[in-house]
């Protein structure tokens, strides 16, 4: 097999995970089930324990190209609009040796893809993953492409294959992910496009009663993305019907969709109003998930390596999904660095302890933050004197961002 990587997904960790197979001197094939790689979506903040990893990797100055660099996150009131607290973001890359950058979600894939091919990763688009068996030896996957089942052989292979992931659910058995009872509604508006007041180049969280927003600048600063994550029920909470949502088009017409924002924020600010009146083009995302992770079994099986959100799905309210899925596949790269294929299940199973209580935490903390985030009366209350009192203290989080720091 000599030291061959097959991947299932070639979504943001199964690029990664391409790339970084091929960088520890694997020989790596990614298998997307999609006939297009477009990585449709929305933006997505990357801190920096995840850029000190792409810049280990050789990717900053690809980085720079499509990246903004906010200067703050901002905890704003939805009310009335007044910041809450600050925390300086240019101090990251002092503080922690990397910076805290935000982009789109397709530049970042895009970047992926490309270090990848440059790494010799073969990427099969068309390709759906059916199978996966395996004896102590050697792994295999059955992939439907073109009207035909090939079998591929490797020493290793990965399930990048994300939140509803078909290769969890043969491996583990423990069922599809359910609705969180919260919806992510997004659009993206070019800065050209508002009035002055509105244009921002900094991060900013409306924090509301059940509901928030977060906008942030991508595509270099030129595009404004703007997600509102309301709590709130859908027509329909059947899984299937949930897994066919899952493509940020809206399942609503857009006036429902607009009634519902209208309820989320009911109360808003005039500065808000203003920006979601500025959108256009809303989709609509129902957040699925798992509880935190349980133990090392749900990131190893054999030979089989699971990592992002087929193995962790996490809220996106601490912003670190396909992070972790970065830093999962760092992991990985680093233990089959020097391994044979014999060595392969002794370090998966490293990689699985060295991740899955890290991953267990950022889940958790990132359900915390959406209570917190969503508070209503008194908790609310407390919540907004707390973040003027204690600022920034509360807005950093050294666990997380100086994770891997040597
Ligand atoms: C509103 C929102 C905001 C977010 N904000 C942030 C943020 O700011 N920062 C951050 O780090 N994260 C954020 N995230 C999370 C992040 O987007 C995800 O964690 C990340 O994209 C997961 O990547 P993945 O590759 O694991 O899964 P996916 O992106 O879902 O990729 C899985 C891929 O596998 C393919 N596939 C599935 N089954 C098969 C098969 N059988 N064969 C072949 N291919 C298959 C799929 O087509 C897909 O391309 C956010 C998420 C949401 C919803």
């Amino acid at each position: 097999m000599n030291r061959t990587v097959l991947i299932a997904g070639g979504g943001i960790a199964g690029m990664a995970a391409g790339f970084a197979a091929a960088r520890a001197g694997c020989s790596a094939t990614v298998f997307e089930r999609a006939a297009e790689f477009s990585e449709v979506g929305a933006g997505v903040q990357l801190g920096p324990n995840v850029t000190r990893i792409l810049q280990a990797w050789g990717l900053t100055h690809a980085l720079k190209q499509v990246a903004a660099f906010p200067s703050g996150l901002h905890a704003r009131s939805i009310i009335t609009g007044e910041t809450l607290a600050s925390l300086p973001l240019r101090d990251a890359a002092v503080t922690y040796g990397a910076p805290y950058v935000t982009l789109h979600r397709a530049d970042l894939h895009e970047l992926l893809w490309q270090a990848a091919q440059r790494e010799g990763v073969q990427v099969l688009g068309d390709a759906l993953v059916q199978r996966v068996h395996q004896t102590r030896d050697v792994v295999t996957f059955d992939v439907l492409a073109r009207g035909d089942v090939q079998q591929h052989l490797a020493a290793v292979a990965v399930a990048a294959d994300g939140v509803w992931s078909p290769l969890r659910e043969q491996l583990l058995g423990d069922g599809l992910p359910s609705f969180t009872g919260h919806i992510a509604y997004r659009a993206l508006v070019a800065q050209s496009d508002l009035p002055a007041h509105l244009r921002s180049q900094d991060v900013s969280v409306w924090m509301g009663s059940q509901a928030h927003v977060v906008s942030y600048p991508v595509r270099g600063g030129e595009y404004l993305n703007v997600v509102c994550l309301a709590e709130g029920r859908l027509l329909d909470d059947d899984a299937n019907h949930l897994q066919a949502l899952q493509t940020w088009n809206a399942q609503k017409t857009e006036a429902q969709t607009l009634t519902e924002l209208h309820h989320a924020l009911r109360g808003a600010c005039t500065p808000l109003t203003d920006l979601m009146g500025a959108c256009r083009d809303w989709r609509l995302w129902p957040l699925c998930g798992r509880p935190a992770m349980q133990g090392p079994h749900e990131h190893v099986q054999g030979r089989v390596a699971l990592v992002g959100d087929a193995a962790h799905p996490m809220l996106p309210y601490l912003a670190q999904g396909a992070g972790m899925a970065i830093e999962d596949v760092a992991e990985l790269a680093s233990q089959l660095a020097d391994a044979t294929d014999a060595d392969v299940p002794q370090r998966l199973q490293s990689f699985a302890q060295a991740r899955w209580q890290r991953n267990a935490r950022v889940q958790a903390r990132a359900r915390r933050n959406g209570q917190i985030f969503h508070a209503t009366g008194p908790m609310r209350v407390g919540r907004d004197m707390g973040l003027r009192l204690m600022g920034a203290r509360l807005m950093d989080v050294p666990w997380l961002y100086g994770h891997g720091r040597s």
